[in-house]
Parts: C-alpha cells; structure tokens; sequence
C-alpha cells in the first residue's frame, strides 16, 4: 500500500516540477507560496487567492452593470460575479452574492432597464456566504424560484442572515436542466471546494452564432483542505481530479465564473466596443483550469510530503 501511495505521489510531484517555493518562506496562508506560469502568466497560491476574494471593497461596491453576450448581462460587484439571463417569461439570476449587495444588484438590473421583480428563477454557483448569502432577500423581494444543487443544501441551510430560513424551491441534481422563456441552462455538479460546487452550461446567440457559456463554480483549493491521508488521496482529491477532467471536457467559447477575476472581467469589459466581443475567450478558459489545477496539485504533492514524511 505504501509503495502505491509513494507512487501516486511521485507523479503528484513529477507534475509540480515548475513549482518552486522561494527559500526562507513558511507554507502559512499569508504566505506567497510557490509560482507557478500558465499561458506567460505568472501567479502565486496567494495572488491566485487574492485575484478571487479582492479587497473588501471590491466585494461590494457594484461594477458598471453591461451586456455580456446574447442575453446575458452583469449585474454584480467589483469581484462577486452576478449575472442576470433576460427572457421574454422573466429573468434568471445567478448568485445572489452577500446579502448587504442585493440592493446594488437590483440597481444594477434596473439600470439595464429591467424590473428585478421578473426575475423568476435563483440559481448559484455554490454554498459559500460571497455567492448565495442573499439568497432569502432576493426571494422576498421577487418571489423568484431558489434552485440548488443538492449537494450544497445542508451548508446552504446553515446560512441564515439575520436568522432567515434559506429557501430552497427545487432541488437539483446533476446535468439537471433549467429553461425560462427559450434559455436552457445545464447545471454540472463538479464538487471540490464545495459539494455541491456547480458549473452551469448554456448557449448564447449573437450575430448570427451560437456560443458555448461556461460559468465556473469555484474551483479554488483552500490550504488545510484535506487532500492526502496515509492511504493515499482523498475522497475530495478525487473529487477535483474529476470534476478538473469534467471541466476540460466541455466545450467553451465564453468563459464565466463566480468571481470576476476567474474571467478578467476588467479588462474585457475595457476592450467592450473596441473589436470582437472580448468575453468570447477560449483560451482564457483554458488559461484559468491550468493555473487552478496547478494549484491544487501543489497543495496534493505538499500534503503528500507531509503525510510521507518526506523531506524534500
Ligand atoms: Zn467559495
């Protein structure tokens, strides 16, 4: 068993070979940790980290909402990805984000020239307070529809604002589908950060085309998740191996995600105007599945040297 475990880990390592951890620096979660280079780009754990979560300003104060591609707008802040899918029967709205942001979102939907109480359906990216908190407000506000996958409805029980229920209209299951007025989306679970973690998939139409969406969960790897045990990795290592495998797997054109810096929001939102629709990115979408999966197998070969008691 050792020998295979020794293994498995060997080849964890032989696939972090890039990364290197500059001398003298601890492993804490302040730290910068190893660099690692995707695509010319060059990212720490920590800027990685950093890039999702922004400053607490970035968290809340809104973004100039805008149309995305085909029917799909932005609706949300600096850093929390918000996005609002237009329909002749009403409005779908993914991620309601903090509680304290729900009014900026609805500013920003009215500012398009939309009414946030035909919003009709509530989806979310996963059970974290940054992304699905507002949950209940939304709801009291629109009467919308909540939809979960199911999975995440225990954690999502657990989060109750100013002691509000967390509602939950309809649960969902993997590759579950969810259509208003002509859009289809497709919710993927693809559990690692959380269990219920869900990618959603649809098409946008423009100019005459039809565009792959992808809007990724997350798929951040906090620094004590538990990846590697003596028998080998762990149930949620395994988790991110397939569901990083999944992602690969689906075609994209436009990348999207949870947090604005998964996509490079602002510096797409810059070139708006100026050529090509810049959130038409495949490569961009690529770009950010490397630079996460780098990360979480730097975390695999860490924790895999710990619990061997390798020293390196
Ligand atoms: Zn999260």
């Amino acid at each position: 068993m050792k020998a295979i475990t020794t293994t498995i880990l060997a080849c964890l390592l032989a696939a972090t070979v890039q990364a290197q951890t500059p001398a003298g620096r601890g492993r804490g979660n302040q730290e910068p940790g190893p660099t690692i280079t995707v695509r010319g780009h060059t990212f720490t754990q920590l800027s990685l980290f950093q890039r999702n979560v922004g400053g607490p300003d970035d968290m809340t104060t809104p973004f100039p909402p805008h149309k995305v591609i085909g029917n799909i707008y932005y609706v949300g802040t600096r850093s929390l990805a918000v996005f609002l899918l237009v329909t002749p029967q009403g409005h779908i709205l993914i991620n309601s984000t903090y509680e304290r942001n729900v009014p900026g979102i609805q500013k920003a939907v009215e500012q398009l020239g939309f009414k946030f109480t035909d919003i009709k359906i509530l989806l979310g990216s996963h059970a974290h307070g940054d992304h699905m908190e507002g949950d209940a407000l939304v709801k009291d506000l629109t009467r919308a529809q909540v939809m979960a996958m199911e999975q995440d409805i225990p954690a999502l029980e657990r989060m109750r604002p100013g002691g509000k229920t967390h509602p939950i209209d309809r649960v969902l299951h993997d590759r579950d589908t969810v259509t208003l007025g002509g859009t289809t989306l497709v919710a993927h679970l693809t559990p690692g950060h959380t269990a219920g973690n869900t990618t959603w998939t649809l098409q946008a139409q423009e100019g005459g085309r039809s565009y792959n969406v992808v809007i990724l969960g997350g798929m951040g790897v906090t620094a004590n998740a538990p990846l590697v045990a003596a028998a080998g990795p762990t149930q949620l290592a395994k988790d991110y191996i397939a569901s990083f495998a999944f992602l690969r797997s689906l075609p994209c054109d436009v990348p999207l995600g949870s947090h604005t810096s998964m996509y490079n929001m602002a510096d797409k939102y810059a070139r708006i105007g100026k050529g090509p629709n810049p959130y038409i990115d495949p490569e961009g979408y690529l770009e950010e599945l490397d630079a996460r999966e780098k990360v979480f197998k730097i975390r695999m070969a860490e924790q895999g040297t710990k619990e061997l008691g390798i020293k390196k």
